[in-house]
Order: structure tokens, then C-alpha cells, then sequence
């Protein structure tokens, strides 16, 4: 039940954190071969995926630096946030969200990346207000999560192109959610450069309109160079630090 978790001191001799240690400092290694192969002076940020993974392993990637983790299921992230309250550590949420989920959500979540539809936007508001009023929280980050499948399916999630003008006003109309930008996952058995292409078309066009709205969060372990080769501003990786996730189910 209660296990204690690694301080930067007492990680030094714990082997599982020499193991991320490892694996995070060659992620961070492509990050920047990538980073400086694109021509771009500034490296994207870093979004652990810690889903599956025990909150002790949160806890010795905050000992090593990380400062984001990204979550898919909210059950699993309100636990592990819960239990490592203390720690100054920014939770996005990455996995697709029923509505009935926003007001726990709300209560630990940094961003909210996986925003496709305007029901969701709709009870994201309605759970801010609530929460704003009661702890007085910064607002929540809002990315629209954008469908990059050629038929414009919604087979990974996300929203069609075409309607991300309409959802980015219904986000900026709500007080309590800031729109951040895009987020996209790259369709399966296609190279991902094409996809990664087109979210950025959709991003500048959304800029255009919403200034502020710049953040692209794209790339996973295995297409990090591509993503940051089109303009990624955040990467979302899970198993080249963590490992493989354990089966479920
Ligand atoms: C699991 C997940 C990731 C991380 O994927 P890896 O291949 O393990 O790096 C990124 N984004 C989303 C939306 C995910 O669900």
C-alpha cells in the first residue's frame, strides 16, 4: 500500500531510476539531434506518458527533472496525482474523455489534450466554473485534438479539420478554459510526416484566427523526429522512457 518514494538523494542507488535515468537521457538526446537537425533553437517540451506505470515511477521522474506527465484514463490519473500531491508535477490529460469525467478531470489536470467535440467543451466549462470558485485554479489548458486520418474518421480520436474552427470558438467563449492549441496522434501504417504535415497546416490556420493558440502537441516514441521536424511544441512519450506498458486485460 504505502510505498515510500525516492527523493533525488535516496534514487541514487535505486535501480529502477538509473534505468529511467538512462532512458530519459537518451530521449532527451534525440530531442535535441532532432531539435537542431529542424533548424529550430528551442527544443519542444517534454510529456512523460506515465499511463500504466505506478505513481513510483512518477515520483523518480520528478527526482530526475521531469516536470509534465501525461495520463489517459482518469481513474488511474486522479489516484496517482492524489498521491503524489506534494509533488510539482503538471498533469495533461491525453485520452479520450467522456463528459461525465470533466469535474474530477478539472481537479488535477494541467491541459486537457484530447478535446474533439463541443459536448466536451460544454462540461469542461461547466466543471471549471465549479472548481475555479471552489480552489480558485489557473484555467485549464484546452488542445483540440485533430483526426489526421485520410477519411477524416475518427479512428484514433479526434476532431475533422473542418471543424476545428468551430470547437476552438466554443473553447475560447468559455471562461475558465484557455485555447492552447492542437494535438494529434499520426495514423497507423502510413509514415507520419504527411500527418504531422497536415496538423500544421491546421495550427497555423488556427493561430491565424487565435493568436495565442500555437502549441502543437504531437510526436510519440516513435515518430518524435518527424513531429518535431513539422513544429511539435510538445511530445507526448511513453515507452521509450518507461518501457513497455504492462498488458491489460
Ligand atoms: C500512450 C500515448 C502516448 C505515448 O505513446 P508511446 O508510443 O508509448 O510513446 C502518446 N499520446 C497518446 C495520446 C497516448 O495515448
Amino acid at each position: 500500500m504505502s510505498e515510500t518514494f525516492p527523493t533525488a538523494e535516496s534514487a541514487a542507488g535505486d535501480p529502477r531510476t538509473a534505468e529511467l535515468r538512462e532512458r530519459l537521457a537518451a530521449v532527451r538526446q534525440r530531442i535535441s539531434a532532432a531539435t537542431h537537425a529542424a533548424g529550430r533553437s528551442e527544443e519542444p517540451q517534454l510529456i512523460v506518458v506515465s499511463k500504466f506505470h505506478p505513481a513510483a515511477d512518477v515520483a523518480r521522474l520528478a527526482a530526475l527533472g521531469v516536470t509534465d506527465v501525461g495520463e489517459n484514463r482518469d481513474q488511474e490519473a486522479a489516484a496517482k496525482s492524489a498521491e503524489l500531491a506534494g509533488l510539482p508535477m503538471r498533469w495533461h490529460f491525453i485520452g479520450q474523455l467522456q463528459g461525465n469525467k470533466a469535474k474530477s478531470v478539472v481537479k488535477y489536470a494541467y491541459s486537457v489534450q484530447s478535446v474533439d467535440r463541443p459536448q466536451l467543451v460544454e462540461a469542461l466549462a461547466k466543471a471549471m466554473a465549479r472548481q475555479q470558485s471552489e480552489s480558485g485554479r489557473a484555467d485549464l489548458d484546452c488542445y483540440i485534438q485533430v483526426s489526421l486520418e485520410d477519411d477524416g474518421g475518427a479512428h484514433r480520436g479526434g476532431a475533422a479539420p473542418s471543424d476545428v474552427e468551430r470547437l476552438a470558438e466554443s473553447i475560447t467563449a468559455a471562461s475558465g478554459l484557455r485555447l492552447a492549441g492542437v494535438m494529434a496522434v499520426a495514423p497507423l501504417g502510413a509514415p507520419p510526416e504527411g500527418a504531422f504535415e497536415k496538423l500544421a497546416v491546421v495550427s497555423q490556420e488556427l493561430s491565424g484566427l487565435h493568436p495565442d493558440a500555437v502549441a502543437i502537441s504531437a510526436g510519440m516514441s516513435q515518430d518524435l523526429e518527424a513531429a518535431i521536424q513539422f513544429g511539435a511544441t510538445h511530445l507526448r512519450i511513453g515507452s521509450d522512457i518507461l518501457g513497455s506498458r504492462p498488458r491489460v486485460g
